[in-house]
């Protein structure tokens, strides 16, 4: 027993001193992911049910590590934020973005948007719009071709400041759009009064898929004048649904799976009838 006992701190603590390893190097690699030209960016389509066409897609971050893979954002986002790498790694969406738009437009033509996710840290950066403003005036794009996501968390943080914040962006032409919607824990009466033009339906109530919940959202959307997204629509019968319950738009591995925009392919709406 005693030797059992043993081994078993032994583990435990070779564990814990692994883990703090490599929270340790993860931080440095994070710091060089830039200047080494580690990151890319994938995009994902929203298919626009009604004018039956891809009006937007949206930028994936990714985090090439070579042998080891992508890394999602939802794994290295949390440390960027903490150590505020979260700034500089922003803007290399932004200004990447920009640089791949001519080839985004031909494929989706001229109109198309692209969705960009910001951060809180980023957001809450004294020069926010200013940055913003200034990289897409150098790489020649406009206001009204970009889409900014954020989430109800990140608003409800500090609701005056960030409101007023979306009201300069959206007269200035951005679209804003709320992310993961119907996760965070605001009221409905404030979320009428935050300045949206549109919400992603978060994959969850997608896959519990309640028309009672789903149709209320799109009820909503429609008083409140606000175009809605049905996000991670994996499958036909998903898709069915949401297009019967007159849901505008949809992004999710069934229509296309984030990917390079050199292996975007010219998407169409799945065939409902067969
Ligand atoms: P998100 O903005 O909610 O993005 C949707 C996530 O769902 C993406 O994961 C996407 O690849 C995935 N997804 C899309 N369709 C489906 C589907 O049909 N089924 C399933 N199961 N998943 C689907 P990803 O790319 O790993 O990104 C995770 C999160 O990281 C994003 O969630 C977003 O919050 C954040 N993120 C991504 N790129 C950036 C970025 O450039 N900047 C910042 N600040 N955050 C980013
Ligand atoms: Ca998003
Ligand atoms: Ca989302
Ligand atoms: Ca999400």
């Amino acid at each position: 027993a005693k030797s059992r006992g043993r081994s078993r701190y032994h583990l435990y603590n070779e564990a814990f001193r692994y883990d703090q390893v490599v929270k340790f190097d993860y931080e440095i690699a994070l710091n060089q992911c830039i200047e080494r030209e580690e990151l890319l960016l994938h995009y994902q389509p929203i298919f626009n049910a009604s004018r039956s066409k891809v009006v937007e897609v949206e930028a994936l971050l990714r985090w090439n590590l070579g042998h080891a893979g992508l890394v999602s954002p939802a794994d290295f986002i949390p440390v960027a934020e903490e150590t505020g790498l979260i700034v500089p790694i922003g803007e290399w969406v932004i200004r990447q973005v920009c640089r791949d738009f001519p080839k985004i437009s031909e494929k989706f033509g001229p109109d198309v948007r692209i969705a960009v996710n910001i951060s809180r840290a980023q957001f809450e950066e004294e020069h926010f719009v200013e940055r913003l403003n200034a990289i897409i005036a150098e790489e020649g794009l406009t206001p009204a071709q970009f889409d900014l996501e954020v989430t109800e968390t990140l608003v409800m943080r500090n609701l005056e400041e960030i409101c007023a914040t979306l009201k300069r962006l959206r007269e200035q032409g951005y679209m804003i759009s709320l992310d993961d919607f119907g996760t965070g824990y605001s009221s409905l009466g404030i979320l009428a009064q935050i300045p949206i033009d549109k919400f992603k339906i978060d994959r969850s109530f997608i896959v519990q898929m309640n028309p009672a919940v789903i149709s209320a959202l799109l009820v909503m959307a429609r008083a409140m004048d606000l175009d809605v997204v049905a996000e991670g629509v994996e499958d036909r019968d998903q898709l069915l649904r949401l297009v019967d319950m007159g849901c505008p738009s949809i992004q999710g591995y069934l229509i296309c799976r984030p990917m390079g925009i050199e292996d975007l392919p010219d998407v169409g709406f799945p065939d409902l009838q067969s």
